[in-house]
């Protein structure tokens, strides 16, 4: 069998949640599972965030699956319901949701006395991200219309930032959501990981860290490591072929990489059917018997190359680490012009999952 793998680490989420909770120790911690979290597969990664005071997911079926697997925190639809159907199940199951639209506040008016119990509502704002929510203007009207309504049981009030990660920070728009819920004295939540580890101000009463949780960077320039992390998932795999390249010889598909001098290269079982990002260019750091080196030539659908020039005793069957501890995702995703995110949650189907700690 190929031995590429991707393997969890529970202890690194349980130490990543640890850094959310002493960062804002006051605060309730929504662990965001979404995208089966992060691709570390949801209920693999909820027993390792099991002390979260709740987790948010995209899709009915995950929260069903957590409730069903014993989980009896807050869980919230981060898009809320799609359908009537959707609003039943969440009102029996005791799941939170987000309302973002007119839709949706309409939905929960209409069906009020059909649901079998209130439901917790996150009301969701556009403070300036222009991606869901009510615009302020509308906010608190909307917050009425949900205080009067039988079918909510609390109103819990959201945003969420566009640019927590770079220069422009959180200030205009947490500014804008102050300015609209002064008035309002619900619970609120803000704080996504970039803004957990750069704006305390922004903690309020539930967080919502996401990519940080996993032990990757939602900072460009800033190391996950910097911020006291620990990577939740090594994706790693083996040399399962060695070949010599002498000056004027080229490698794989479109001859990407062409050798000035007698080089070594390994061929490592991984490729973008497996998840690895074809846009990797020449140079993407890898590790092999964990000294760090770096790709070279196109990526291929299986396969991929690795330079051990100055790794003489790199050899067939020697161990790969496509990213996780001496290689972060952060670093591959860089070289490749995209995020970790992107990475971790492309990892695919076919790569078998190991848990350890
Ligand atoms: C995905 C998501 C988060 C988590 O974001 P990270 O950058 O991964 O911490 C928080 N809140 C909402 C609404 C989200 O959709």
């Amino acid at each position: 069998m190929r031995a590429i793998k991707a393997i969890v680490n529970l202890a690194a989420l349980r130490h990543n949640l640890a850094v959310v909770r002493k960062l804002a120790p006051d605060t309730k911690v929504l662990a965001i599972v979404k995208a089966d979290a992060y691709g570390h597969g949801l209920l693999r990664a909820a027993s390792g965030l099991e002390d979260a005071d709740g987790f948010g997911v995209l899709r009915l079926s995950e929260a069903l699956a957590l409730r069903e697997a014993g989980y009896s925190q807050v869980l919230l639809l981060l898009e809320g319901v799609f359908s009537i159907d959707e609003l039943h199940a969440v009102a029996e199951h005791g799941i939170s949701i987000v309302v973002h639209n007119e839709q949706q506040l309409a939905m929960l008016e209409t069906r009020a006395g059909e649901l079998a119990r209130p439901v917790s509502v996150f009301l969701k704002m556009n403070s300036g991200m222009n991606r869901l929510g009510f615009k302020p203007g509308s906010y608190q009207s909307a917050c009425r219309r949900l205080q009067d309504c039988p079918a909510v049981a609390d109103i819990i009030l959201m945003t969420h930032f566009a640019t927590a990660d770079d220069d422009q920070g959180i200030a205009e728009q947490l500014a804008v959501f102050n300015a609209t819920t002064a008035e309002l004295n619900n619970p609120v939540s803000l704080a996504n990981s970039a803004a957990i580890l750069r704006f305390p101000e922004a903690y309020r009463d539930w967080v919502r860290p996401g990519i940080m949780l996993y032990g990757a960077s939602p900072v460009a320039g800033s190391s996950a490591a910097s911020f006291g992390l620990t990577p939740a998932m090594r994706f790693t795999s083996e040399v399962i072929a060695v070949q010599t390249l002498e000056a004027g010889e080229s490698l794989g598909y479109g001859a990407r990489f062409t050798a000035s001098q007698t080089t070594r290269i390994a061929v490592v079982a991984c490729g973008y059917a497996d998840g690895y990002p074809r846009h990797a260019p020449n140079g993407t750091p890898i590790a092999i018997d964990g000294q760090p080196t770096q790709t070279l030539g196109r990526v291929s659908m299986d396969m991929l190359f690795a330079d051990i020039t100055y790794l003489p005793n790199a050899k067939v069957g020697s161990a790969v680490e496509l990213w996780g501890e001496t290689v972060s995702v952060d670093a591959v995703a860089e070289a490749a012009g995209t995020v970790g995110y992107e990475l971790l949650c492309a990892v695919a189907p076919r790569v078998p999952f190991k848990v350890i700690g």
